[in-house]
């Protein structure tokens, strides 16, 4: 019997997660259906009460619904989706959730170690941005143990809460700290990764121009075109430029695992959506 998946969100229209888990599903020969569905604004809770009892094996969540997604489990929530306050991998049974993970985290660490073939370890990081994205990495950052740990943000003090936050998390031989813009003046990183929105209104990051360190990655969590930040990098001496395509399909592969216990190969799903 094909077992059936779905992502949640609202908008959902543009998600790619069906055309992800259907070349999952036809490279591990899988027997699921993954379709798309908007839950409204007041109605996350009670869609995916509808869901399980309908007999769903289990979920993707995407905005504005990880923080709700991670109430609904909190009880059998992963450390990961504990520290990120937010899950986007839920698995049900036909009376419960039974399982809430986040595997936005371990999806860019994935994506920057295997596709990139760059490692963290000893490494210098700067994290630009404070919001849910980025609270998702701290942890999987930090046990990667970078040999820097610093997070900007516009509003410093919501950099600083994580820093205090997290400090006690992971390993403790990380020099980890927050800044504000200004203060990065002097400061050059080996990976820069962008966890801001701010590629979405093509806003520019106020970004000292020897941020990156020779051989640098500079990273954008979004995807889709390239970014302010992306041309930034391009004219300011990053080695590699790489946007969230690969994150997404790799966060999309933890969850494929975790539901169906085999591991898809993401180089050639990554390849037909960068050019269909
Ligand atoms: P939030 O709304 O939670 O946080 C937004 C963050 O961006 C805040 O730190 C905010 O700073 C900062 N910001 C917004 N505009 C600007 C600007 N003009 N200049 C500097 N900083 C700015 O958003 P999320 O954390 O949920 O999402 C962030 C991004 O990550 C989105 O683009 C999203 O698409 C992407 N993402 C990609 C994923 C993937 O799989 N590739 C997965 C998850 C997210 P302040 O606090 O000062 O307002």
């Amino acid at each position: 019997m094909t077992d059936r998946y779905a992502v949640i969100g609202n908008p959902i229209a543009h998600s790619k997660s069906p055309l992800i888990h259907k070349m999952f599903a036809e490279q591990t020969v899988q027997d699921i259906s993954y379709e798309k569905i908007e839950a409204p604004l007041d109605g996350f809770a009670a869609k995916i009460d509808e869901l399980r009892k309908a007999g769903y094996k289990g979920c993707n969540v995407t905005v504005p619904f990880k923080t709700q997604a991670y109430q609904l489990s909190k009880e059998f929530a992963s450390a990961e989706a504990k520290s990120a306050q937010a899950v986007n991998t839920m698995g049900f049974d036909l009376t419960n959730v039974v399982y809430g993970e986040n595997t936005d985290g371990i999806g860019l660490i994935n994506d920057i170690k295997n596709n990139s073939k760059i490692e963290f370890n000893g490494k210098r990081i700067l994290l630009i941005g404070a919001g849910g994205a980025a609270r998702g990495v701290c942890l999987p950052i930090k046990l990667e143990k970078p040999k820097v740990f610093c997070i900007v943000n516009r509003d410093v003090k919501k950099a600083q809460s994580l820093v205090e936050e997290f400090r006690g998390l992971g390993t403790s031989q990380i020099e980890f700290r927050q800044s504000t813009f200004e203060q990065l003046s002097g400061n050059a990183f080996d990976i820069v990764i962008n966890a801001t929105s701010a590629g979405l209104t093509d806003s520019e990051i106020p970004l000292p121009k020897n941020i990156f360190a020779p051989g640098a990655l500079a990273y954008d969590m979004m995807y889709g075109r390239e970014t302010p930040f992306m041309k930034f990098a391009r004219e300011h001496g990053a080695a590699v430029i790489s946007d969230g395509l690969g994150m997404l399909v790799e966060q999309a592969a933890e969850s494929f695992f975790l539901w169906r216990g085999v591991r898809p190969e993401t180089p050639p799903v990554i390849a037909a959506l960068r050019h269909p």
